[in-house]
């Protein structure tokens, strides 16, 4: 069963600036599916279009931000869900928190600073469900803060009385507390040093493990993606370069942005520099003709300037957007 398919998904942003509107393609024809009981990653550096993706798929589709093209279908089981039709109003009533929730990187954007923390989830529960017995609500809570680990005092804290660590931990409490069959996680660890990361990568894994849902992680650090997701998407200017289970990503890349992505990684005991790559992303107002990584690939061809390379299958669930590499060449 698929939980989620994108297909052929084109969002762009229309932009004024001194009397000249513009179209930037954020998103260029991504197709991809999802399916239940998996860590997807999204990497790809900054404006590569990994937010608008999630901006789109989780229908938070608001002006400049316009879907243009495609499909985003939702298969929750007995409930479907198209994402690019569906009304704001039942957007809210039956997806949002209940099918699918968000984890950002801030976790004060979601946790109310003037409130203790039990009245954030509160407020949740009391608007997707209705609370009609506070002490039964109260116990349901204790009991979901302690099966993912915290201390159940942090639901009697003010959000600035915990650490940065533990408010985002409650952020993914929050986030968790009906059991949605998605979890898009945007870059949730950015803000935190590397010890606290690795408890709240843990966190997220085991709740995946224990409630078999799925999670959409999105992150530029591909340290994160190796150490938790089952298979990594690689997106570049708006479009998918390469995709594939992890081990494959970091062990066979095959698209020359994934391999440089991987050289670039920090080794133990290395001491000579790491080669950086040439130029910058592109303008995605202006984008490169042919495929978008040409301007810096080592490897361009006359063919890359003009052609668009098709993302192909090279063998089951690893597909490459390259020239160079051959469907089902593997
Ligand atoms: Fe490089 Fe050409 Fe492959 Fe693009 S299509 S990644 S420019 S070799």
């Amino acid at each position: 069963m698929t939980l989620l398919s994108v297909q052929s998904l084109h969002a762009s942003y229309r932009t004024e600036a001194y009397g000249i509107s513009r179209t930037v393609r954020a998103v260029d024809g991504v197709s991809f599916d999802l399916f239940p009981n998996e860590i997807y990653g999204v990497a790809g550096e900054s404006s590569c279009g990994k937010t608008t993706l999630i901006k789109v798929i989780s229908g938070n589709i608001k002006p400049p931000l316009k879907a243009i093209e495609g499909s985003v279908n939702y298969n929750f089981g007995d409930y479907k869900a198209d994402m690019l039709k569906i009304s704001q109003d039942e957007l809210r009533r039956s997806i949002r928190w209940k099918q699918i929730s968000y984890v950002m990187q801030g976790s004060m954007s979601v946790l109310n600073p003037v409130r203790k923390v039990i009245k954030t989830f509160e407020d949740i529960v009391d608007t997707h469900e209705g609370i009609t017995n506070r002490n039964k609500f109260l116990e349901r809570m204790r009991t979901h803060i302690n099966r993912l680990g915290l201390p159940t005092d942090v639901l009697n804290a003010y959000p600035h009385q915990l650490s940065g660590g533990m408010r985002q931990r409650v952020a993914i409490a929050l986030a968790t507390v009906f059991q949605p069959a998605l979890i898009i996680a945007d870059e949730p660890t950015t803000a935190l040093d590397v010890v606290v990361q690795r408890g709240v990568l843990h966190m997220i894994k085991d709740i995946q493990a224990t409630s078999k849902n799925t999670v959409l992680l999105v992150t530029h650090d591909m340290a994160v993606h190796a150490n938790v997701a089952d298979r990594v998407m690689i997106m570049y200017a708006g479009r998918i370069a390469e995709e594939a289970p992890t081990e494959i990503i970091f062990n066979a890349p095959l698209h020359p942005y994934t391999q440089h992505l991987i050289n670039s990684l920090p080794m133990i005991g290395e001491k000579s520099m790491k080669a950086s790559l040439k130029g910058s992303p592109p303008n995605l107002a202006d984008p490169p003709t042919g495929c978008r990584f040409h301007p810096r690939c080592p490897y361009v061809m006359d063919e890359c300037r003009t052609v668009v390379p098709d993302l192909v299958s090279v063998k089951e669930r690893h597909r490459v957007a390259c020239h160079l590499v051959k469907e089902g060449s593997l």
